[in-house]
């Protein structure tokens, strides 16, 4: 993936924010499946943390800097990566501590503590963080408990379970949306349901200041439909034998619940993002407004996190409703 996916801009977004504001933390988790685009992220913005001459607006590093040419090149010096061979289970011990006979002397956490040779800090990228035994762990997180200064660790997993909770709660957590899922609101657009919803979005949000109650009230057919499964509950499998091509045509149109919900969060995001792009334009994202703005989004990509869950769609929404009144 070598293109910004328009998916990933709330999370460009929030880093650029978070750089502007210089407020970077020192260990992140890039959590998602695979092709959600963490790696890509975590080079843009190692690529951005180590340029020598970045502009500050943007999540985007020169290109031409010494710094970039040898990041093009794969040798910059201030950039360490590690992750799992393909033929071994787990993340060797060895890339994080050196080789037995070296242990401590070399490996990742010993040359994130070198001065910086070119840039102005040292960026870790760690893949394969949920395939880690815990003696890795373990090393690792001595590193984590005291990160050396002018160090920049990111971490990247695909199952968040998998990663050593201690890990976990030294790391900032960022979740990667599912590539494949995006697909699905558009793939369910067939349905008259899905233009309602998003006319309901629209209505309640389509301005600023957000109104939670209008959006509430929009959506309370949605609310009533959505702890209701039933659509999906039917196999598709059998659907040629038990099934006429009308009734399965008809069956397709309706969206079940959660993929109406998923559409709603969905919109609420992209018109998040838009209103925060428009007063970026006008050089207002500083503002209360903007702020309010960029914890509605934060809210809800935790609520296409809960959608992706398969948490109960009713009490989804009704819960995320109340959040985003309260940062209105
Ligand atoms: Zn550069």
């Amino acid at each position: 993936m070598d293109e910004n996916p328009s998916r990933l801009d709330p999370i460009v977004e929030r880093f650029r924010r978070t750089l502007e504001r210089g407020r970077l933390a020192t260990t992140y988790l890039f959590i998602g499946p695979v092709g959600a685009g963490k790696l890509w992220f975590a080079n843009l913005l190692a690529g951005r943390l180590l340029c020598q001459q970045a502009d500050h607006q943007a999540v985007a590093a020169c290109g031409v800097c010494q710094s970039c040419l040898l990041l093009a090149a794969g040798s910059h010096p201030d950039l360490l990566h590690v992750a799992k061979p393909a033929d071994k289970s787990s993340l060797p011990i060895a890339l994080l501590i050196g080789e037995k006979e070296r242990r401590g002397r070399e490996g990742l956490c010993h040359d994130l503590g070198l001065r910086p040779a070119i840039s102005t800090r040292r960026v870790a990228v760690i893949e394969d963080a949920d395939a880690m035994k815990e003696e890795s762990a373990n090393c690792l997180l001595k590193t984590l408990e005291e990160p050396p200064p002018r160090s920049v660790l990111l971490l990247i997993a695909e199952n968040e379970a998998r990663v050593l909770p201690t890990i976990r709660s030294r790391s900032q957590v960022v979740r990667f949306p599912d590539p494949a899922s995006a697909d699905e609101p558009a793939a369910a657009n067939e349905s008259p349901q899905v233009e309602e919803v998003l006319n309901a979005v629209r209505s309640g949000l389509g301005r600023e200041p957000l109104d939670p109650v209008l959006l509430g009230r929009a959506l309370e057919p949605l609310m009533r439909a959505g702890g209701s499964k039933a659509d999906d509950t039917s196999s598709d499998a059998d659907a040629p034998t038990t099934q006429s091509a009308a009734q399965a045509s008809a069956k397709k149109k309706r969206a079940s619940g959660r993929d109406l919900l998923r559409v709603a969060v969905d919109e609420v995001i992209r018109l998040q993002h838009a209103e925060l792009m428009r007063l970026a334009a006008r050089n207002e994202h500083r503002t209360p407004a903007g702020d309010a703005i960029y914890r509605r989004l934060e809210r809800s990509m935790v609520a296409a996190e809960e959608v992706e869950r398969n948490a109960n769609p009713g009490t989804l929404l009704q819960a995320y409703l109340q959040d985003l009144a309260e940062l209105a």
